[in-house]
């Protein structure tokens, strides 16, 4: 070993400090606080986290300005519970639009179904958060918990060793992890590095996301609707702001990119209409190629794969995130539960058992948002008659249209 190699051990390593490996971070800090104060059983665990992008420096997190650009996230309700548990829910809820009602419709189409809060029993339906808050707030509870943070650091080599794998930091550390975790949102290049394959189908489609501005308060309205080239969505956000989700067929994006502000608006006013009120000013916009990627294998033992690593999806329900942190919650319970019974985190039993819990939601999840794609993607006018009576029907179907929100809500599985 050279002289700037230090080598330390780790029950649990994390590769990457995006929301994903910070909110595993922050369950396994509360984790590790519960036992400490049962002190004198055994060594607490110990949990190492990896970052290579700065954090704001201390204090930055409390001076944080919303602004006009920031892009956000619909957070479903039954992930502000499992905020909550982790502690972080006060602090994000300062920057949280909730959505009271949504409004799903399809363009040329008469369909429209309507769902409401207050039918569910339930405060809001989701909440949009900007990323960017998200992220301050985690990395903030994480100060405050006993978890070793390398940031910046990147995780350079990943390599299979007996009990466990080696991180090789660009650092010079070396970390051996009993579990690894990857949480590196498919950037780092590990799972091909490791044999792991991945199922890949690109939607030919671009996101163009912008914040906008409109003439009349959204009263938490949110509205999806689907139109031949792509679906589209505006979430309420603080103020008069609305975030804009413009799906574009391939090679369209770009033009619409080059538009003046001015066009922009006249051509958005166009595609959805009056519903939300003129639309009078927009912010940067962005745009994302879109795939749905799902990994073959999410464990082998002592690994398991998390977020978007394990699986990249279609924004168009919003839910890659709220899926990422229900699998988050099933590991720090599975690690919880393997503890408990004396085995390791990163033994091949307590693995199986949570990519067993997993499965099933990831699978349903996956065919939840594929299938809207293709549905509402196929232009075909029997179809598109059929889907808007489906719409109608389903504003009709009490509660069927109930327990199919609920599960969207992420509160019913
Ligand atoms: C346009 C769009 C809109 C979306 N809207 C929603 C929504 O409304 N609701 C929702 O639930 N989901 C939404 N999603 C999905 C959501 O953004 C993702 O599920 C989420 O960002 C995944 O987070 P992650 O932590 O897995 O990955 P990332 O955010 O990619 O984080 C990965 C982290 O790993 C770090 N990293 C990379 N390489 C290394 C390395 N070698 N060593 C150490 N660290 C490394 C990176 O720096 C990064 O911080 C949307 C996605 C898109 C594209």
């Amino acid at each position: 070993m050279s002289q700037t190699q230090q080598a330390t051990t780790v029950d649990v390593a994390i590769i990457g400090g995006g929301l994903v490996g910070a909110s595993l971070a922050c369950a396994l800090g509360g984790l590790i606080e519960a036992e400490r104060a049962r002190a004198g059983e055994r060594a607490p665990l110990r949990v190492a986290i990896i970052e290579p992008q700065p954090l704001p420096s201390a204090g930055e997190a409390n001076a944080y300005q919303p602004s006009f650009d920031a892009r956000a996230s619909a957070i479903a309700y039954g992930s502000r519970r499992h905020f909550e548990r982790l502690g972080v829910w006060s602090a994000m809820a300062t920057e949280a639009a909730p959505i009271r009602h949504i409004h799903v419709s399809e363009r040329g189409h008469l369909g429209a179904t309507r769902l409401h809060a207050d039918e569910l029993g339930v405060e809001a339906l989701g909440y949009v958060i900007p990323n960017a808050w998200m992220g301050r707030t985690l990395h903030a509870r994480l100060e405050s918990l006993p978890i070793d943070w390398h940031c910046p650091a990147r995780v350079e080599s990943l390599e299979a060793e007996r009990g466990g794998y080696r991180l090789a930091l660009d650092t010079g550390e070396i970390i051996h992890a009993g579990l690894t975790v990857l949480a590196d949102g498919g950037r780092g290049g590990f799972k091909e590095r490791l044999g792991i394959e991945s199922e890949h189908h690109p939607y030919e489609q671009t996101a163009l996301i912008a914040n906008i501005e409109v003439s009349q308060a959204h009263d938490g309205w949110a509205f999806e609707r689907f139109t031949r080239e792509g679906p589209m969505a505006l979430l309420p956000l603080a103020g008069r702001r609305m975030e804009l989700v413009w799906t574009h067929r391939q090679g369209e994006v770009e033009k619409t990119l080059a538009l003046s502000d001015r066009v922009f608006l006249e051509r958005l006013q166009q595609t959805f209409g009056d519903r939300a009120g003129r639309f009078r000013r927009v912010g940067q916009r962005h745009s994302y190629p879109l795939s749905l990627v799902t990994a073959r294998e999410t464990t082998r033992p002592h690994l398991a794969i998390l977020g978007n690593a394990a699986h990249a999806l279609h924004p168009v329900a919003g839910q890659g995130f709220n899926l990422a942190l229900r699998g988050v919650m099933d590991l720090a319970a599975a690690i919880e539960s393997a503890r408990a019974e004396s085995r390791s985190a990163g033994d091949p039993k307590t693995l199986e058992e949570f990519e067993a819990a997993r499965a099933a939601d990831t699978r349903q999840i996956v065919r939840f948002s594929d299938g809207l794609i293709r549905l509402f993607g196929i232009d075909h006018a029997p179809l598109g008659h059929a889907r808007a009576a489906g719409l109608i029907g389903l504003n009709a179907l009490g509660p069927l249209r109930r327990t199919l929100a609920r599960r969207a809500m992420g509160i019913e599985r």
